[in-house]
């Protein structure tokens, strides 16, 4: 691919990152778990759970913080409200993986970009190909590079 292509796909990239950044930034309330309809035994022993009579079903938010595993009951009447902020969590998540995965493909495209733009500089000048010097390329040993520091004359 050409330099200039390069440079179009770079700038895409960058309108797509922003795009998400924004988007990311916009978020609104969420939480972080995933809800489960459990049913438990309450340890009462006079309770018809113990006598085996039906169990006591609720729903429960599960997460993970700081590597542990924590829960908590959600009272029926928030089961909707919760429900849309956890999907909200899994939505931003998801939009961080494509976020992250865009930021590998603009290093790798600005790696190329800087790779096309050395090749095509080095033709018009004529300084040969680039890349890994070959046997025609080795320095004399009178021109050695310029130690750090030192300015080129
Ligand atoms: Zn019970």
């Amino acid at each position: 691919m050409s330099g200039a292509a390069l440079r179009k796909r770079l700038l895409r990239l960058a309108r797509r990152h922003r795009d998400l950044v924004e988007r990311a930034a916009g978020a609104g309330p969420m939480v972080r778990g995933s809800l489960h309809r459990v049913e438990t035994r309450c340890g009462k022993p006079t309770c018809r759970c113990a006598r085996g009579r039906g169990l006591h079903r609720h729903l429960r938010l599960t997460w993970r913080a700081r590597g542990r595993s924590a829960t908590r009951r959600v009272p029926a009447p928030q089961e909707p409200a919760v429900a849309g902020l956890t999907r909200a969590w899994r939505a931003f998540r998801s939009m961080r993986r494509d976020l992250a995965a865009l930021e590998a493909e603009l290093r790798e495209t600005l790696d190329r970009y800087a790779e096309a733009l050395d090749i095509e500089s080095r033709k018009r000048l004529g300084l040969g190909a680039g890349g890994a010097p070959t046997s025609a390329d080795r320095m004399e040993p009178s021109e050695k590079p310029p130690r750090a520091g030192e300015d080129l004359v």
